[in-house]
């Protein structure tokens, strides 16, 4: 039984996202009897994230086939869902939380799932009407809706996988889009040239405006009303009758800091996910940790997989079986027919192998650190990833030349 104020819930988890859910079904399948509940700031119970700016934004999916379970499974799994509430205070000393309603819970240990909130832009004109994030599905929905109603251009912001992710899905529905990227590339965060080259080309091929090196300097529109352009700081103004913000999240931790817990970006972790407060855990978007694909770099990994396996070390250590989280990272991103699949932390590598070909719109892009494989981008290339990232998790250092060699399978390279 769950009641504000009341007997404490045993694990108490902030966030309904991918890793709030899985936290909560792992200590399920794991055995757990007591108490669970999830707090979480939207309406809907759980559901994927990326489909929103794939499938669902394409109308390929309809809302119900995002669920994580179907809606009966929380409680058949008596699993409470509290929803359309946040935690807004922490109290670590007294395990209490305070919702935004007001109500008080108390809890036995705290698991903070709360990923992130989208960046804003920081300039004029970025609460105009008509400017949209991609990360909720009201989001989505708002911006479904303006294109239903005749929007026929849109500018993005951000050459990042989402900024690109829709302006796919705008192209393909046939609204003009421009993209305004402020690196000399896009993916600059994330991938290397060679995979930047492939996709503005791919991007460029089907009608996207693609501009790199761009800085915005304010949207402007109607005072109070709608947005009607962006005007760069060269001059140039891009007319637009709505615009994508995607330039990365913010972590959504602020109570959780404000309590004390240790972290910058985000809440540091240690390697069983434990928070600096005693009893509360952090996982998913908003933990920061030392990851042993990246020589143990501090980083978020913004990913299902990340979000996924950091709940279930996490539950599992709430059964009794704590063992510290080590699992290789892995992403993947659909744009157009193009479907790409990375597995590995490409940062720091001090070598590319480009394997197969960019021009048959199937290859993959191999990153060496020291001549070891520590990353691996595939474009159409479902045999090299699921051969790939044995390479990395075996940290193998095959010759270069015949990583490139495409007639060689990976598999034989470890
Ligand atoms: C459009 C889009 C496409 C993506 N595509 C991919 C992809 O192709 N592959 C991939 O691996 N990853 C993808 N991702 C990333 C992936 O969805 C995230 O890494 C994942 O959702 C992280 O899970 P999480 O539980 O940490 O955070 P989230 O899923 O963001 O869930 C956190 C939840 O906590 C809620 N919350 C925040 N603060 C509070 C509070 N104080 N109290 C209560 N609730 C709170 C939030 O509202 C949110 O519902 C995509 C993300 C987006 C937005």
């Amino acid at each position: 039984m769950v009641a504000g104020g009341g007997d404490p819930v045993d694990v108490l988890i902030v966030g309904g996202g991918h890793a709030g859910a899985q936290c909560a079904i792992a200590l399920r399948q794991n055995g757990y009897a007591g108490s669970v509940a999830i707090v979480g700031r939207e309406h809907e119970p759980p559901y994927e994230r990326p489909p929103l700016s794939k499938e669902y934004f394409a109308r390929e999916k309809s809302f119900e086939r995002l669920y994580i379970r179907p809606p009966q499974f929380w409680e058949e799994k008596d699993i409470a869902l509290l929803l359309g509430c946040e935690v807004v205070k922490v109290d670590p000393a007294a395990k209490q939380v305070v919702l935004s309603d007001g109500t008080m819970m108390t809890y036995g240990t705290l698991v903070w799932a709360a990923g992130g909130d989208p960046r804003r832009l920081p300039c004029a004109g970025s609460d105009l009407a008509g400017v949209h994030a991609v990360r909720t599905r009201a989001d989505c929905d708002q911006l479904m809706g303006e294109t239903d109603g005749g929007v026929k251009r849109v500018t993005v912001i951000g050459g990042g996988y989402i900024g690109l992710e829709a302006a796919a899905v705008l192209t393909k529905m046939g609204v003009a889009v421009t993209l305004l990227e402020a690196a000399s590339r896009v993916l600059a965060r994330v991938a290397g040239p060679d995979l930047s080259a492939f996709y503005e080309a791919e991007h460029r091929a089907h009608g996207v405006d693609l501009r790199t090196g761009v800085a915005v300097e304010r949207l402007i529109g109607i005072p109070g009303g709608r947005v009607t352009g962006v005007a760069l700081q060269d001059g140039t103004v891009v007319a637009a009758d709505a615009v994508i913000v995607g330039i990365g999240i913010v972590p959504a931790v602020a109570p959780l800091i404000a309590a004390g817990a240790a972290g910058a970006n985000g809440i540091d972790v240690d390697a069983f996910c434990r928070t600096s407060l005693p009893d509360v855990y952090a996982v998913g978007d908003c933990a920061s940790f030392a990851c042993d694909f990246a020589d143990g770099a501090v980083m978020r990994v913004e990913s299902v997989q990340n979000a996924n396996d950091q709940a279930t070390c996490v539950a599992k250590a709430l059964c009794g079986e704590a063992r510290p989280y080590r699992a290789l990272p892995w992403f993947w991103s659909n744009q157009y027919d193009l479907k790409l699949q990375t597995a590995g932390i490409s940062v720091g590598y001090d070598q590319t192998v480009l394997r197969g070909d960019p021009a048959a719109r199937s290859f993959s892009v191999i990153y060496l650190k020291t001549g070891r494989v520590i990353a691996l981008d595939c474009v159409n290339a479902v045999k090299d990833y699921v051969q790939g990232r044995k390479l990395v998790e075996a940290q193998a250092c095959p010759d270069p030349g015949c990583l490139a060699n495409d007639r060689l399978p990976l598999k034989g390279l470890a």
